[in-house]
């Protein structure tokens, strides 16, 4: 039994990590030679942790993961506080903590878990073709593969996607750019066991702990597409959209490496209902691309994976390993994520509106909101959002 997995990325390592505990032989198949993550760092909440204990990488989990204990609003230009507390409440609630990681740090011991000997590089998939006893993989380089099944975890720019679905998707621009790196922890800009988040305008700054001394930090503004901005002009574009803010966030931008910053244009993609054409599954943002606005991405990448080990786990004791197994799982798969991934895309799609200030009396009333929170509110959002994951 063989499963061709489609990219290296949280979501098909840790696919082909819980196909390895069920007994599944999987050759994953990664496009670039080398990879590059496009954002600097990832809050892994509570449920992805769980998912990666669970997937038998939780020391990965214990390495990478912050300090972030507590969590803090500021308004963006007075600095004053509008609203810290204790995390301590939703990671009793929950069982787990979250853990802020470094990105390249979390994707390169996935790989070294796994093997990096075994990831095969430079294999870009252009066409796949499925039979009722298997799937063939077509890449780039002329070459090709043959397995039971595919899980094609190729990303949001999926090669595999319309295959499955039918149809083409538009990648949906989020109205904001957003700006992250990493610098060494400062306890001028923030406590080093919080997360931190300035918020006017429509703007954020946000700055997390991560392992090893350094803070994760993201800028967002709300922006057209398109505009002739890199990392040559970063310190001037952040210097001027938050002109008048607050010290830490001056002293943030001072301290920024414009060569280790990234600049990318939120998108998402409207949600669809089908994940799985028969031997084929699509997993992480090949199934869900969500924006990054509740952080729960690369978490739902996980989550798939956990779920998809469930389902071949249940269908292997009922069917063997048989063709009509992995078709039964894979369906199986599709129904017990759809609802949970739908649900998420558009949960993040909320709050990026509201973040953003795409109707600013709406983004408003939040920043007032903010002003009289005690923390239960954002905990128990935090936890629904948490305990609705494979593992609660
Ligand atoms: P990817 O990470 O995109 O990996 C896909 C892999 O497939 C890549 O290695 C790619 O090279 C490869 N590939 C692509 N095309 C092909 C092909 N044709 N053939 C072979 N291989 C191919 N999530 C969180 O949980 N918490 C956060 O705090 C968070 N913050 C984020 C912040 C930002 C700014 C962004 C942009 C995203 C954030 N996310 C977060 C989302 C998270 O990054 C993604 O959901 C997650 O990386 C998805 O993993 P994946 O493996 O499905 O896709």
């Amino acid at each position: 039994m063989k499963a061709l997995i489609i990219g290296a990325g949280i979501g098909g390592m840790s696919a082909a990590a819980a196909l390895k505990q069920q007994g599944i032989e999987c050759d994953i198949f990664e496009a670039v030679k080398e990879i590059k993550p496009v954002g600097a760092a990832l809050s892994i909440w509570s449920n992805g942790v769980k998912c990666m204990n669970h997937l038998g990488m939780g020391s990965i989990m214990d390495e990478l993961g912050g300090p972030m204990h507590n969590m803090a609003y500021h308004d963006g230009i007075t600095g004053s506080v509008m609203t810290q507390f204790s995390l301590a409440p939703l990671v009793d609630a929950v069982g787990e903590r979250p853990c802020p990681v470094s990105r390249a740090d979390l994707q390169s011991q996935m790989i070294d878990w796994w093997g990096r000997d075994k990831v095969q590089f430079g294999k870009r998939i252009e066409k796949v073709e499925q039979s009722d006893t298997g799937v063939t993989a077509y890449f780039t380089d002329g070459t090709s593969a043959v397995g039971d099944f595919m899980i094609a975890a190729d990303g949001t720019h999926s090669a595999v996607r319309a295959d499955v679905i039918g149809y083409q998707t538009e990648r949906r621009y989020a109205n904001y750019v957003n700006w992250n790196g990493l610098v060494e922890i400062d306890e001028s800009i923030a406590p080093a066991n919080q997360w931190t988040t300035f918020v006017g305008e429509g703007k954020r700054v946000s700055i997390m702990p991560i392992a090893s001394g350094r803070f994760y930090f993201f800028f967002d503004v709300p922006l057209p597409k398109g505009l002739a901005e890199d990392r040559t002009t970063v310190i001037a574009n952040l210097t001027g959209y938050f002109a008048g803010w607050a010290e830490p966030v001056q002293k943030l931008i001072a301290a920024i490496d414009p060569e280790t910053t990234n600049r990318i244009e939120i998108h998402d993609i409207e949600p669809f209902d089908t994940l799985v054409k028969g031997n084929i599954a699509l997993l992480g943002d090949a199934a869900h691309s969500t924006t990054p606005d509740i952080g729960q991405g690369g978490c739902s990448a996980l989550e798939d994976s956990v779920v998809l080990g469930q389902c071949f786990a249940d269908q292997f004791k009922e069917k063997g390993k048989t063709v009509s197994g992995v078709i039964a799982a894979l369906k199986n798969y599709e129904e017990a994520r759809r609802f949970r991934v739908k649900d998420l895309v558009l949960k993040a799609r909320k709050r990026c509106d509201v973040t953003h200030g795409k109707d600013m009396q709406e983004t408003q009333a939040w920043y007032d909101e903010l002003r009289h929170e005690t923390g239960e509110n954002i905990i128990a959002g935090l936890r629904t959002t948490i305990i609705g994951g494979p593992l609660a």
